[in-house]
């Protein structure tokens, strides 16, 4: 990789900063910032549901599951699995990961909402629905932002792996049967990433909760729609104002009772008001609660905080903030990725139980990985079988200890290995806090929008914590973030799997490097994908041969001139005996280098600069014979090549080497100034302006650029075709917008 990026003339500061994050040099400081974290709080143990990929053999963080599959297996379906794990506390920036983003106008807004999304704050209510005549049975918890809308709750909806699904199916063969089949339906729908558009669906449990706002009785049922994992696996459903479940109410003849109206009464057709409200009713804002018990009458919005409290106070219900963001399971089953630095104390000490956790001090890391180990891909933690490392002694009672024998997710280490760069070779902290407050945050990212949920979070959270420990000032990696797009070969990203992978090697071995370059930068935008295609690489080696044999051509005349300017302007101002085509010509190029530099600066639109440079070399070459006869001064033509070179470097860099000591310059091309814009030379010596009669175009007239509005006033009027036009009519508006349109109205 970085043999191929050398050749294809990439610059990296490879000996100042490059690091390895597989090396203990460098995951040392994952541990560290483990152990920091451990005390903090911020990292904890416990077992829970995981997700699970067989081919990785390895549990995945909730956001390396993509549409229900393995980020890295994309057809392999991730599974379930109760597992301990270790966690970090994520959830516990939920807010700032959230509000932090409207501070961060230079990210994409795509990856922002993908962001927001992600974490998926909303503000309601949990409340306790009892099971009737179940009064050993937990109250079912319900999570609701519509607290307000209690009133007209008139079922109660289970996931089919809700606990209480599967208490009642024990009892029940036909509910068992029924829920058997909805737990593979939604298992099916992750696999095809469709769960949003399950055809809903449900069955009644025979049993009924109680309503603790009115003590209404409400049946229960399991819907196929209900996710466990989502919120608390249970909804009350009010189908007057919601659409999903006047949906699931119409097919089943469920009640629907109306609880909220708005403010102003709708009309009808004759523009009366009327009650005759279409339902589902889901505004809040204007509304007012209608047959709520004592409720009636309030707002809706003032009722959502209200009933809230009251729950609260009458002990069956909670005002909440509940967020989508878990927190992220960075527990491995796998060989590569950090050891986690903890150990378990086999016999137990004074405050540990025997097995407990027992975290390792500074003074022990780094832990090393062992190396030369077999990977077998079953039975848990390749780690598990090196039993070297899996013994050790606890560091506070020196009993026997295992080890702990899950890797650290590599996600890990791309959290922070950018502060890293900012003093690589330090070998007592992950980084000097100065170094890296000298240069954080950082000025312009670049990375896949693929990475939106995933890097792009857990860097924003691992700054967060670094912060929290004293390490950084800044609270944001990167302020401004560019998301690249991707390269595809016959209509698919390449891949290995694929087999569509074109390797830079061959590409630079046919066509050379800077053609390969070249064409990566000519093919698309860089927010674009790009579709590789050969014959545009040929196309711009080919182009590049040509600029070749110009320059090679004309070095000559170049070299000859004495007034080398090295490093100051190079561009000449008009002289006396300057020709009409080598005014052109110097038009071209100042244009050409004023729309190159504002390109780069801000849109990074680098097709249109490649583009902009062939323009430029066209009229070059179609001057040849004026260059060849005289008819171009030789100081135009020094300027043009040697500004042609320096607009060539960042595209073609080792070919502009070369023509830059071709033209008789003994300095590396790369410390050459870029070349200014000249804006009196690149100025158009004529304007091109339209002229209308009546609202239709006539003709274009063509006259000097600093021409008034007289002059085109009268140029217009003395142009053939609007004469011609003009005969036996009156004029009764003439209309000149100077430098754009003339426009008569006649009669
Ligand atoms: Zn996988
Ligand atoms: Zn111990």
């Amino acid at each position: 990789m970085k043999v191929q990026m050398r050749r294809i003339g990439l610059s990296y500061d490879w000996a100042g900063t490059e690091i390895a994050t597989c090396l203990p040099e460098y995951y040392r400081w994952n541990q560290w910032f483990f152990l920091k974290m451990v005390e903090a709080g911020l990292a904890y143990r416990r077992s829970s549901k995981v997700n699970w990929c067989p081919k990785c053999a390895t549990v995945l963080a909730n956001e390396q599951v993509v549409g229900g599959c393995c980020w890295r297996h994309e057809d392999t379906l991730v599974e379930q699995r109760e597992l301990e794990q270790w966690f970090l506390r994520i959830t516990k920036y939920a807010d700032e990961l959230l509000d932090g983003l409207d501070k961060l106008p230079g990210w994409p807004e795509k990856v922002r909402t993908m962001q927001r999304n992600w974490i998926g704050r909303s503000e309601g209510t949990h409340v306790d629905f009892h099971v009737s005549a179940m009064a050993d049975t937990p109250a079912i918890k319900v999570f609701t932002t519509r607290v307000d809308t209690i009133f007209g709750a008139t079922s109660i909806q289970l996931a089919p792996e809700h606990p209480l699904t599967k208490q009642l199916a024990a009892a029940d063969p036909d509910l068992a049967k029924a829920v058997t089949e909805m737990i593979a339906e939604q298992k099916a729908a992750r696999e095809t990433g469709d769960i949003g558009n399950i055809e809903k669906h449900g069955v009644s449990t025979g049993k009924n909760a109680i309503n603790p706002f009115n003590g209404e009785t409400l049946p229960i049922w399991v819907a196929n729609y209900i996710l466990a994992d989502y919120g608390t696996g249970a909804i009350m459903s009010v189908p007057a104002h919601d659409e999903r479940d006047f949906e699931f109410a119409q097919k089943y003849g469920l009640h629907i009772k109306r609880v909220v109206a708005p403010v102003i009464s709708p009309k009808d057709a004759a523009g009366a008001d009327t009650d005759d409200l279409s339902l589902p009713y889901t505004g809040e804002d204007d509304a007012v609660l209608v047959d709520s018990g004592e409720w009636t009458g309030e707002g809706a919005l003032e009722a959502q905080d209200k009933m809230a409290r009251f729950a609260e106070e009458n002990g069956f219900g909670k005002k909440t903030t509940t967020y989508r963001l878990k927190d992220w399971g960075v527990s491995r089953q796998r060989y590569w990725g950090t050891p986690i630095p903890m150990v378990y104390c086999i016999n137990g000490h004074d405050g540990v139980k025997p097995g407990g956790v027992v975290a390792l001090p500074e003074s022990a890391l780094p832990v090393l990985l062992p190396e030369q180990i077999e990977i077998t891909q079953e039975g848990g933690s390749p780690l598990g079988k090196v039993s070297a490392f899996v013994h050790t002694t606890c560091p506070v009672c020196g009993g026997p200890a295992r080890r702990e024998t899950d890797t650290m997710d590599t996600f890990v280490d791309s959290s922070w290995y950018f502060y890293r760069y900012t003093d690589a070779r330090n070998a007592h902290a992950p980084f000097d806090s100065e170094k890296a407050n000298y240069w954080f945050p950082i000025d312009q990212y670049i990375g896949g929008v693929e990475h939106a949920i995933l890097h792009l979070i857990y860097s924003r959270f691992w700054t967060k914590v670094m912060r929290d420990l004293g390490l950084i000032a800044n609270s944001e990696p990167a302020e401004r973030l560019f998301t690249q797009g991707m390269v595809i070969k016959d209509g698919a990203k390449m891949s290995k799997s694929k087999g569509n992978v074109v390797s830079p090697d061959d590409m630079i071995a046919r066509y050379g490097a800077d053609a390969t370059r070249m064409y990566a930068l000519f093919a698309a935008p860089p927010d674009r994908d790009l579709e590789w295609q050969e014959e545009g690489v040929a196309g711009i080696s080919r182009f590049l041969a040509r600029v070749y044999r110009l320059t090679i051509k004309y070095a000559p005349v170049v070299r000859s001139l004495e007034s080398h300017t090295h490093g100051d302007e190079i561009a000449p101002k008009q002289f006396a005996g300057q020709t009409e085509d080598g005014a052109a010509l110097l038009r071209t190029l100042h244009q050409t280098i004023a729309k190159i530099t504002e390109d780069f600066s801000g849109r990074w639109h680098f097709n249109t600069c490649i583009a902009a440079i062939m323009i430029l070399v066209n009229e070059i070459s179609a001057a040849e014979t004026a260059m060849d006869t005289g008819g171009i001064a030789p100081a135009t033509i020094a300027e043009l090549f040697r500004a042609l070179t320096l607009l060539l470097t960042p595209f073609a860099p080792f070919l502009a080497a070369e023509l830059w000591q071709q033209l008789g310059e003994t300095a590396a091309v790369f410390h050459q100034p870029w070349p200014m814009a000249d804006a009196e030379l690149a100025r158009e010596s004529e304007i091109e302006v339209p002229v209308q009669v009546n609202g239709k175009l006539i003709t274009v007239i063509r006259l000097a650029a600093d021409s008034d509005e007289a002059a085109i006033s009268a140029a217009s009027l003395a142009d053939a075709k609007v004469v011609a036009r003009l005969v036996g009519k009156t004029i009764v508006k003439h209309l000149v917008i100077k430098g754009k349109l003339v426009n008569l109205v006649v009669r």
